[in-house]
């Protein structure tokens, strides 16, 4: 059976692998390695964890489809060159041959193109680590994903049966910045962490060089783990998050300027005029990560936008200014 790697299908249509109609493509490829099996993890928000029953073909709201390895990397090469894709952003899972498989795609993706790849990937050793900078991954993510021990060891910890850890994972971070110079981890809001506790995490893996990348949390059918939100709260804190987030990486304040009410932030350490600023810029609001990565509709409805692709339009920062509700 020739290889096969799992591609969301925005990827697929910008490869030209796939029709597809799209608003707004995606200017990094996300894959993810093959297998027909489960995760042997057990993160409860995920469709492909161990105790799951959701389609494996699912990774939050985007679908990845199994496709021809050799097609994709060809296209890939060529999607670089012309400008259309800046990354490949390469998704694992952990199964008896998830190694053997991961390398042979990083090093099939090499051997046509200098397009940087960033690997997701769960805690593994320094020697990895090495093999892996060495192989020719650029940014290295490791996904911590909630936003506190006690919300980790529930949400894909201890408690799940799952074998991950909030030490291990931050050990894994702490000694891949030591390797790579610099990591990223990604964080799902709305999985019951508060406004303070996402704070505060971002601000002491900035300190360790660790970038954070938000995601929203989304409902997969199938999948363990379903949170009603409340509309109104869950953009609330998504866009105080963003923009707290915004103000501790681009050093326009720090965390002990900020001030939270039982867990809300109620004060973000600038001034309204400077807040104002931030959203006409829009930056803030966009997808944040990996450079390159715009992951359009990964958490998204129509409706409703948590990371703006591009720079939001008039309407949506105004949109933004109602969401931040009064404006601290
Ligand atoms: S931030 Fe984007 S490119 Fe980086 S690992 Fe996450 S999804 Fe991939």
């Amino acid at each position: 059976m020739a290889p096969k790697v799992r591609a969301s299908m925005g990827t697929l249509g910008v490869l030209g692998l796939e029709l597809v109609q799209m608003d707004t493509p995606p200017t990094t490829a996300y894959l993810q390695i093959f297998t027909e099996k489960r995760c042997a993890a057990n993160c409860l928000f995920c469709a492909q964890a161990s105790g799951s029953q959701a389609d494996l073909t699912h990774i939050a709201r985007g679908m990845y489809m199994p496709a021809d390895l050799e097609a994709v990397v060809q296209r890939l090469k060529m999607a670089y060159q012309k400008g259309y894709l800046a990354r490949a952003c390469i998704q694992t899972a952990l199964y008896g041959e998830w190694w053997k498989d991961t390398v042979y795609l990083i090093k099939k993706i090499r051997e046509e193109s200098e397009i940087p790849i960033s690997l997701s990937v769960f805690p593994l050793g320094d020697e990895q680590y090495r093999e892996l900078k060495a192989l020719g991954v650029n940014e290295l993510v490791i996904q911590l994903d909630a936003c506190a021990p006690g919300l980790f060891d529930k949400i894909k910890g201890k408690a799940t049966g799952g074998p991950y850890s909030w030490d291990r994972h931050m050990d894994g971070l702490k000694r891949g910045v030591r390797i790579f110079g610099k990591v990223g981890t990604h964080l799902i809001l709305g999985l019951g962490e508060t406004d303070e506790e996402a704070v505060r995490i971002i601000d002491e893996l900035q300190k360790h060089k660790i970038n954070t990348a938000l995601f929203s949390y989304t409902y997969v059918r199938g999948a363990q783990l379903s949170i009603e939100p409340n509309i109104e709260d869950s953009i609330r804190h998504y866009r105080s998050v963003q923009l707290a987030r915004y103000l501790l990486t681009e050093g326009m304040a720090t965390y002990s300027d900020m001030r939270f009410s039982d867990g809300i932030l109620s004060d973000f350490g600038v001034g309204r005029d400077a807040i104002v600023r931030i959203i006409e810029d829009g930056k803030a609001f966009q997808t944040s990560g990996c450079p390159d990565c715009n992951r359009p509709m990964a958490n998204e409805t129509f409706s409703r936008i948590y990371n703006f692709p591009g720079e939001p339009d008039e309407r949506e920062k105004e949109g933004i200014k109602r969401e931040l509700g009064s404006i601290r």
